[in-house]
């Protein structure tokens, strides 16, 4: 039996179950095709000590985070928006210059970092995956290519001491949470301040997004846990925002335990009561998941197979992680989607793992003449293409991320 990854206490709950899957974020090339994939449990369960919900770790960490690895930050115009905004509010905030220093851990190819850099804020990333990390480093920004924890915490220590750390979408990626957040004390001058942003746990249970499990996310996080783990590694969360991105995320903002500035703010106690009101500290409300989950990939098949019987082509927006986890949850084969339209050119030429359906560059999307595009922004849209190009190839280029094929709630016409 497996053991908790904050408290050790042995894990008898499971929380969701979606089978057996190849890494999410991996795509398959034309030569790939005519060999076997490797596939692991995708089970994730959850701790009755503390609540953390979390993944067995199957895959090797450098298994998933190898070369090949698809995502790069910078393709996302939103995602940019999103990463300045966040950099002039702190720099505000914090009154940052050029004697000042941010870290920031999983520091991609510096899509955040450069605008620090352009206003001659000093900088430091740490980016395990190699080539993105060049990609930073060719843009003159300062990045160390390695895995953050304790170790690597002790040894900058000296060199690098932080007025902000921040980390987007880093928390729950990280297998061993204790020496991930242990670290964090080390780089962190006494009145610095830590950022992290992951999608919300709450927001993931109340509208079924089982869609965001996949194998390199170890961690589904509330602030009832995030509290508690922050204070057994002498660090404090003081305060909460609530954001959009990802179908739903948290900010926190938290400080060395012993730092007298920065109160507890009022919304990071609201929060906490959301969390409360809607029983995240009972097993009930996670044990009824699986359930809900198994309904909405049923509703979505039969919409399909209705499609198929009425000469109707379904085809998916965006090659997400999340849209994989999505089809191969559901055993979604190309006969009921035909194919997969991303914005992201590096992603063009390979292929969705499970229904092997064709990945094509969103330029294709003109071309197209299929009576049903769904996709999801926040919540969701059903898109028409057989009304002409009335349709918004705009709406499409700006939301690379969010594909389509996940119909929450309102799924019906
Ligand atoms: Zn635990």
């Amino acid at each position: 039996m497996s053991k908790c990854r904050f408290c050790n206490t042995k894990l008898r709950h499971t929380f969701s179950d979606l089978g057996f899957s190849p890494p999410s974020n991996s795509f398959l090339n034309k030569v790939d095709l005519l060999s076997p994939e490797k596939y692991y449990p995708l089970k994730v369960q959850v701790c009755e000590n503390c609540y953390l919900v979390q993944i067995n770790e199957f895959a090797k960490h450098n298994e998933i985070f190898n070369d090949n690895y698809a995502y790069f930050s910078s393709f996302s115009s939103s995602w940019l928006k999103h990463a300045k905004d966040y950099t002039e509010m702190m720099t505000k905030k914090l009154g940052l210059n050029s004697s000042s220093l941010v870290i920031e851990i999983a520091s991609n190819d510096g899509y955040l970092l450069q605008y620090f850099n352009n206003n001659n804020i000093p900088v430091l990333g740490i980016e395990p995956t190699a080539n993105t990390a060049q990609v930073a480093i060719k843009k003159g920004i300062n990045t160390k290519i390695d895995f953050f924890g304790k170790k690597l915490a002790k040894e900058i220590a000296n060199d690098y001491n932080a007025d902000l750390i921040l980390g987007n979408n880093v928390l729950a990626h990280v297998p061993d949470i204790n020496d991930f957040v242990s670290g964090l004390q080390y780089v962190l001058k006494p009145d610095g301040i830590i950022t992290f942003e992951f999608p919300h746990l709450l927001e993931l249970i109340k509208f079924t997004q089982f869609d965001t499990i996949y194998h390199e996310h170890y961690s589904y996080l509330s602030l009832l846990f995030i509290n508690k783990l922050f204070e057994k590694h002498n660090l404090k969360v003081f305060d909460v925002e609530q954001l959009k991105t990802h179908g739903g995320s948290l900010r926190i903002y938290a400080k060395h335990n012993d730092c007298e500035l920065y109160p507890q703010t009022e919304r990071s106690l609201q929060i906490l009561d959301l969390e409360l009101e809607y029983g995240l500290d009972q097993m009930e409300t996670y044990e009824k998941f699986q359930v809900l989950s198994e309904s909405l990939k049923d509703n979505f098949i039969e919409f399909l197979i209705d499609a198929k019987k009425n000469n109707k082509k379904v085809v998916g927006y965006g090659a997400a992680a999340k849209g994989n986890t999505f089809i191969n949850f559901s055993g979604i084969k190309k006969d009921l989607i035909s194919y997969v339209v991303d914005k992201s050119d590096f992603k063009q030429i390979d292929l969705i793992v499970l229904s092997k359906a064709d990945v094509y560059f969103d330029e294709e999307m003109l071309e197209l003449k299929t009576d049903k595009v769904k996709y999801r922004k926040s919540q969701e849209l059903i898109m028409n293409f057989n009304n002409g190009g009335d349709l918004g190839y705009e709406k499409f280029s700006e939301n690379k991320y969010f594909y389509i094929w996940k119909l929450y709630e309102n799924f019906s016409e």
